[in-house]
């Protein structure tokens, strides 16, 4: 049967009292069932450990999600086994069977939407809207994965190689093997889904090792995957340390890839750790990482202001500033700078911190070491800028930090270089427009950027020249809608893989021609 044209799933509109109503329900029958046990999945088995990760909610953090399955190296082992013994079956499933599964994953996810985001709601601290957007993009990963697959699995009819004489000639894209996948608690579900059903839907089978502040959301993506009758094996879930189970894994000679979203620092250790051949390894390993960012608006004198105020605080302050693609630093040119600065610190001074099931437009952070860090750095933007507005934590029974912007900050302070990954925004003055490019530029990072301005001319020079991997004009620099603005940076942002783009799934798979003489 034909599949629909690919579409993004629309977002709920909150303004609405019957959907911000249906929201409270979804949360309160969420917490009537908090507190539970979850398994790890290895093969067929669903297995109970003593250990367990006890996930929490960081905007209350008296209250438990649940208590999930540890895997220690044996378990890891285990899955691993698992794994390699199902490749075997998997890759032969054709890739339309395969692309099936997600089609019918993105459906049942559809229909359940709201538990998906009330979930996400007590476990990652996301808003209303953070937390339909990130549901709304899981099933869009699903979506336009599956269909990603069957325009591969068809690319001989679609782009023909060229002919000769005497050969028939086809190329298909073949899976790798048994892949790691370690996603962020950022995007819980989205990017956890995404990664995994990526690599899935390529003929891999995988290690699912999800982020240990969100398992639970995770693990309901898994049974989710089982409800449909994904065969035992292709997810093995096995949440547990990275330093334990993570750097086993990536070590291990039968990994064939390793996809990785998180900082840049893990990124860095997994890619090292990757590079070397483990005794009886017979492959170079695959690294798929997105890692940081250090991402700015630059706005010029020609911008609309208020826009452009106005897309620097969501940008900053969105999910508290925990996106890959949050925007920590806004570039100013000096001649409108104190306009936008004055207008940045009061559209900040609205946002309400407090609660995420109530709705709070900022909420907590995900957990007591971010919280820390941030707070560190906040105290080191007191050395190196004029602090605005914040500085410093906000009252609740969980990780809640104000929204947080410093001034006249310079361009090498290091909270214009290193990513913060919290609600803290530094502004920095630029003589000019080429000025501000340099100094947005100017850092190890590349994923996202805003350029605003109304000047066709410089549109044209700030669209070849700010590099990174995202760029956009007169909007915010978060929200990557999937097949519509593929996501991922340059430099330590990552390998350069766009999430959500007509590449990604070629990251999964290795190319065979077959040639035969006729
Ligand atoms: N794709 C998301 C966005 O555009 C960010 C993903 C991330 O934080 O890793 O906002």
């Amino acid at each position: 049967s034909k599949i629909a044209p690919y579409v993004n799933e629309p977002f709920t509109d909150f303004t609405k009292e019957e959907n911000k109503q249906a929201m409270r329900a979804a949360v309160a029958k969420v917490k009537s069932e908090l507190g539970r046990e979850y398994p790890l999945y290895i093969g067929a088995e669903s297995i109970a450990t003593d250990a367990k990760i006890t996930s929490i909610n960081p905007g209350n953090v008296d209250e438990v999600i649940g208590y999930v399955s540890k895997a220690d190296q044996a378990l890891a082992e285990q899955a691993m086994q698992a794994a390699l013994n199902t490749f075997e079956t998997w890759k032969k499933v054709s890739p339309r069977a395969r692309a099936e599964y997600l089609l019918k994953a993105a459906k049942l996810m559809r229909e359940r939407k709201l538990e998906f985001s009330a979930l996400m709601i007590l476990e990652s601290g996301k808003n209303y809207v953070e937390a339909d957007v990130d549901t709304a993009e899981a099933i869009d990963f699903m979506e336009f994965y599956a269909r990603e697959m069957i325009r591969l699995s068809v690319i001989n009819e679609t782009l023909p190689l060229a002919k000769i004489a005497g050969e028939d000639n086809f190329i298909s894209y073949i899976p790798l093997g048994v892949g790691v996948i370690i996603p962020p608690w950022n995007f819980p579900l989205a990017i956890c889904v995404g990664m995994t059903t990526a690599a899935i839907v390529s003929g891999n089978t995988v290690l699912l090792k999800p982020a240990s502040t969100t398992p639970v959301i995770a693990y309901k993506f898994v049974s989710l995957m089982q409800e449909v009758g994904l065969p035992a094996g292709v997810i093995n879930f096995i949440p547990g340390s990275g330093a334990e189970v993570g750097d086993y894994l990536t070590t291990h000679p039968k990994t064939r890839f390793i996809s990785f979203t998180g900082s840049k620092e893990v990124g860095l250790h997994i890619n090292k750790l990757a590079a070397e051949t483990a005794p009886g390894q017979i492959w170079i390993k695959r690294v798929i990482a997105e890692m940081g960012g250090k991402d700015g608006i630059i706005v010029d004198e020609t911008a609309n202001l208020d826009a452009a105020a106005a897309a620097i605080v969501a940008s900053a302050f969105g999910f508290q500033g925990q996106k890959c693609s949050a925007a920590s630093r806004a570039i100013v040119v000096e001649s409108v700078y104190e306009q936008v600065a004055g207008k940045v610190i009061a559209l900040t001074e609205q946002l309400q911190v407090g609660l995420p099931e109530e709705n709070f437009p900022v909420g907590p952070v995900i957990d007591q070491a971010s919280f820390n860090r941030i707070l560190e750095y906040i105290e080191v933007g007191k050395q190196e800028g004029t602090l605005l507005t914040g500085g410093g934590k906000a009252a609740g029974n969980g990780y809640y930090i104000r929204p947080t912007v410093f001034g006249e900050v310079s361009g090498k302070a290091r909270i214009m270089q290193e990513e913060i990954f919290g609600p803290v925004l530094a502004l920095a003055k630029a003589k000019d427009w080429k000025d501000a490019i340099a100094i947005y530029n100017d850092t190890e990072f590349g994923l996202t950027g805003s350029y605003f301005s109304t000047s066709e001319e410089r549109i044209a020079e700030a669209l070849e020249t700010v590099h990174c991997g995202n760029l956009y004009i007169n909007r915010k620099c978060t929200g990557a809608l999937v097949g519509v603005h593929p996501f991922g940076g340059f430099n330590m942002s990552g390998t350069d893989s766009k999430a959500g783009g007509y590449d990604y799934l070629l990251l999964f798979t290795q190319a065979k021609l077959r040639s035969r003489k006729i």
